[in-house]
């Protein structure tokens, strides 16, 4: 019998967004024989620098430093397949900033290639090419408001889902390649009812996550309604790995810093994992709950 290949695609803004936010996921698949493909749209020119003795970089220099960090990650996870949208730093990091609620927002001024500015088609294109070489059945990113809306992350959001529609239109640049059908897409998003959990373990702790900030507000964030989550691969398994590629991610995360220790009561808790919510393409099956397997359901005799 001829067995497809499960092919995973995932797209990121920044170096660290995939060992935050899918690394059980790429650990797991790549475990099981899966492809990986990660695309990662900016350096992460202009994330907030945590080391002190980096604090003087540029962003130029920060986003060097941040593909070593990234590449170190990937060796930990074992992702071997993985490209920078249009090349690196082809797109740069647009930074964010907050408004008066304390949310992720727009800010004034970004450089001429901040990603934000892309040109959504000449984004587009390029992950069609990948779409069109790799044939992903399942592909990854945030939600519409890119989880907590830092720019790159919703725009990271709208060129997967524009290159989804383009790569399977046969009319659509047939130089990138032969059209390609992704069967589901996916958006991650916070396991609402574990951070939930995690939270008020933190605050018996006395861990103080988020100083000034009203905590009801606060928690109203923490995700969507339990029962749009559609699936949930399991941590566990890969913990070890999950840390280890957090951490070196060095410039922007110190495991000792109490959301990190938050974070990390919350990947300790049992059936915890990284939650996904149905984007576009093909439902899963109905069960009892969240599917445990982001292929499950998926026709693989026409997703070749
Ligand atoms: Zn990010």
């Amino acid at each position: 019998m001829h067995v497809t290949q499960q092919r995973l695609l995932l797209v990121h803004a920044h170096p660290d967004d995939e060992s935050s936010q899918s690394v059980a996921t790429m650990a797991r698949y790549l475990d099981q024989g899966a492809h990986v493909t990660l695309v990662t749209c900016t350096l992460g020119e202009l994330g907030e620098i945590m080391l002190p003795e980096w604090s003087h970089f540029s962003p130029a220099e920060l986003g060097a430093h941040r593909q070593v960090e990234l590449e170190s990650a990937l060796d930990v996870v074992g992702v071997t397949d993985h490209l920078f949208l249009g090349g690196p730093g082809r797109y740069h990091d647009s930074g964010m900033t907050s408004d008066d609620t304390g949310r992720a927002a727009v800010p004034d001024e970004m450089p001429d290639n901040a990603f934000w500015r892309a040109d959504l088609l000449e984004a587009a294109n390029h992950l069609v090419e990948v779409i069109r070489s790799r044939r992903p059945q399942v592909a990854i990113t945030y939600d519409p408001f890119g989880n907590y809306g830092h720019p790159d992350h919703i725009q990271a959001h709208r060129t997967l889902m524009y290159a989804v529609q383009l790569a399977s239109s046969p009319s659509h640049r047939p130089d990138l390649g032969a059209p390609w059908q992704v069967s589901r897409v996916l958006w991650n998003t916070h396991n609402t009812s574990k951070w939930a959990e995690a939270y008020a373990i933190a605050r018996e702790r006395g861990l103080e996550l988020w100083p000034g900030v009203d905590e009801d507000a606060a928690t109203e964030r923490f995700g969507p309604d339990p029962s749009q989550i559609v699936a949930v691969v399991e941590t566990s398994p890969w913990l070890e790995k999950c840390r280890a590629a957090l951490g070196a991610h060095r410039s922007q995360v110190n495991l000792e810093h109490p959301f990190w220790q938050f974070y990390s009561i919350m990947q300790e808790l049992p059936g915890a994992g990284e939650a996904y919510l149905l984007g576009s393409g093909q439902p899963f099956p109905p069960g009892d709950g969240p599917a445990t397997d982001v292929f499950e359901g998926i026709d693989f005799s026409e997703a070749t």
